[in-house]
């Protein structure tokens, strides 16, 4: 079996395996950019969703990329 210096290199494109769902991902929890804490959602929150911080206050506009990758964006 031939050594494939390569090999290693191959899962480039696997970064959001697991994910499966990409932009409808549904999240039952986030971390809070304000003040990093983590807030159970037991409703599940998705792209487009708000949601409120329950610690700071701070009311975040959910954002699901292709890859299934949540960001929240201050409303
Ligand atoms: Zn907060």
């Amino acid at each position: 079996m031939p050594y494939d210096p390569h090999g290693l290199d191959d899962d480039d494109d696997r970064g959001a395996k697991g994910d499966g769902d990409g932009q409808q991902r549904r999240f039952s929890d986030f971390d809070c950019p304000d003040c990093a804490a983590n807030n159970p959602y037991d409703d599940k929150f998705g792209d487009g969703d708000e949601v409120r911080c329950y610690y700071c206050g701070q009311l975040f506009r959910a954002q699901v990329s292709d890859g299934g990758k949540l960001r929240l964006k201050e409303v």
